[in-house]
C-alpha cells in the first residue's frame, strides 16, 4: 500500500518534513519512506490519497488506561490520600469486565488521538489484553504486582502474582502481534526489595520489560533513604532490580549520582508532567536526563489522576515545564517534544519499530488536518514541527492506521462501539463508587 500525503513527518531522528510525501508498506510494516518524485520504477500499488499530514502514531509510555472507571474522582487529593483513600478502595472491587470496558473507552480515545501504543500498568491483565485486541490498537500490558487492601496476608505475597505473569506471558506475548508483556511492580514503598528483586530475575528471564514508579514524591524517597540507608535508585541497582529492561516512571526526585546509576544500567524514564504537576509531585529534570543520554518517553499516567490521555498535551506542556526550570526559552525545542512523543517513547520501550515512520517501522500513522487555520502560515517545511507541537492539538487528528488497519477514520473509531463502551463504563464506575462507600 502507498499512502501520498500532503506531508510526512518521519520522527525518525533526522527532523525531516517531506512535503508532499509517501509511506509505502507491506502488511504490517513500512518498507519506504520518501518524497513523491522519488516512487521510483516499482510495482504498482494501491494507493491511498491522505489530506494533510502524515506522523507515526504517537507512543504513550506510562499507563492505566482502565482507570477511565475512575476519571475525576478524588480530585485535590496529594498522591497518598488519593492512593489510599480513594483509589485502592474501589479497585479490590473491579472484576474482569470492569477492566474490559474501561480500557475499551480508554482505546477509544487514545486512538482518536492519534496514539497507537500504550505501555499499560493494571490488573486483570487478560480483560485488558482482550480489549486492546479487539480495539485494533497495540500495548505493553505490564501487569501490576500491588497488595490491595482486604488482600490475606502473606509474607511473600508477590511471588503468587508473579507466577500469574508469567502464566500471562507465556499466553499473550505477541498476541496478534499487537500485545508485548512486562511486568509492573507498583513502587519500591509498596513492594518489598525481595519482592522487587525476584520480580526483576523473572523479567530478566523472559526479557521483559521491567516497569515501576520511582522517585514520584519526595516524601516516599525521604522514607525509603532512611530505611534502606541510600537512594531507592542506588538500593536498587545494587539489588540488581536494574540489571535487565527498565522503565522508570515519574523519575522526579533524582540526585546527579541517581542519574549517573539511571545511565550506567541504562534504565529509562516515563516522563508524566501533567500527572507530576496536577498531584503537586514536582517537575522532573527533563533536559538532564536527555543532556546524560538517558532515554526518555512522555506518559499521561492513568485518566484518574490527568485526566485525558492526550500525548499532545503532555508534548507541550514538557517543553513549557523544561523551559521554566532551566530557566532557557532554548530548552527542549520543538523536534525533541515531538521526539519524546514518537521515536523517543518507541526506544524508551525498548521498541526501535514505534513510534517513527521508516523501513522496518510498524505502519502505526496518524494523519492530521493541515487545513487548519492553527497551520497558516506554513513558511518554511520544518516549520510544521513547530505548528505541530506549539499549535497543534489532538482534535486535528483525522484518520488513524495500526499495523497498516485503519482504526479512525474522519474523527471517528471504526472498530469501538463508543455507545455502548460509554453506557457500560458509567454503569460500571457507579457501582464501584458504591462499593468502596
Ligand atoms: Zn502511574
Amino acid at each position: 500500500m502507498r499512502y501520498r500525503a500532503d506531508a510526512v513527518v518521519p520522527c525518525d531522528g533526522s527532523g525531516r518534513v517531506l512535503r508532499p510525501g509517501v509511506v509505502e508498506t507491506s502488511g504490517d510494516t513500512v518498507t519506504r519512506v520518501g518524497t513523491l518524485d522519488s516512487t521510483g520504477d516499482g510495482p504498482p500499488m494501491r494507493e491511498v490519497r491522505v489530506d494533510g499530514a502524515l506522523l507515526p502514531g504517537l507512543v504513550n509510555v506510562h499507563c492505566h488506561s482502565p482507570m477511565t472507571l475512575f476519571r475525576g474522582s478524588g480530585e485535590n487529593l496529594p498522591l497518598d490520600r488519593w492512593l489510599t483513600e480513594v483509589l485502592w478502595p474501589r479497585e479490590a472491587h473491579l472484576t474482569e469486565d470492569d477492566v474490559f470496558w474501561g480500557m475499551t473507552v480508554a482505546a477509544a480515545e487514545l486512538l482518536r488521538f492519534g496514539v497507537t501504543t500504550s505501555c499499560e500498568a493494571y490488573f486483570h491483565e487478560d480483560a485488558l489484553a482482550d480489549a486492546v485486541v479487539a480495539a485494533g490498537s497495540r500495548a505493553v500490558i505490564t501487569p501490576g504486582v500491588l497488595q490491595l487492601p482486604g488482600a490475606a496476608p502473606d509474607d511473600r505475597w508477590w511471588e503468587t502474582r508473579t507466577d500469574e505473569i508469567v502464566d500471562f506471558h507465556a499466553r499473550r506475548q505477541g498476541d496478534q502481534g499487537r500485545i508485548e508483556v512486562g511486568f509492573a511492580p507498583h513502587a519500591a514503598y509498596t513492594v518489598p526489595l525481595p519482592g522487587l528483586v525476584s520480580i526483576a530475575a523473572a523479567a530478566r528471564g523472559l526479557d521483559a520489560l521491567f516497569h515501576i514508579h520511582l522517585a514520584e514524591t519526595e516524601e516516599e524517597c525521604v522514607r525509603f533513604a532512611s530505611q534502606h540507608g541510600g537512594s531507592t535508585p542506588a538500593v536498587l541497582a545494587d539489588a540488581g532490580v536494574f540489571d535487565g529492561r527498565v522503565l522508570a516512571a515519574h523519575s522526579i526526585w533524582l540526585s546527579p549520582d541517581d542519574l549517573t546509576i539511571y545511565r550506567q544500567h541504562d534504565v529509562a524514564v516515563a516522563h508524566c508532567p501533567q500527572s507530576n504537576a496536577k498531584l503537586a509531585s514536582g517537575v522532573a529534570p527533563l533536559v538532564e536526563f536527555l543532556d546524560r543520554g538517558i532515554r526518555v518517553g512522555l506518559g499521561t499516567d492513568g485518566p484518574a489522576s490527568n485526566n485525558d490521555l492526550d500525548l499532545w498535551e503532555e508534548m507541550r506542556f514538557a517543553a513549557l515545564l523544561a523551559r521554566i526550570r532551566e530557566h532557557d526559552a532554548a530548552a527542549l525545542p520543538a523536534l525533541s517534544a515531538l521526539d519524546l512523543a514518537t521515536r523517543g517513547a518507541g526506544l524508551a520501550l525498548g521498541r526501535p519499530e514505534l513510534g517513527t515512520l521508516a523501513p522496518g517501522s510498524k505502519a502505526d500513522m496518524a494523519a492530521i488536518d493541515l487545513a487548519d487555520p492553527v497551520f497558516v502560515p506554513w513558511l518554511e517545511d520544518d516549520q510544521l514541527i513547530e505548528h505541530l507541537v506549539w499549535s497543534g492539538s489532538s482534535r486535528l487528528v483525522t484518520d488513524v492506521w495500526v499495523g497498516g488497519r485503519r482504526v479512525v477514520e474522519g474523527g471517528r473509531c471504526m472498530i469501538v462501539d463508543l455507545d455502548r463502551a460509554r453506557s457500560e463504563v458509567e454503569a460500571r464506575a457507579r457501582r464501584l463508587l458504591r462499593a468502596a462507600s
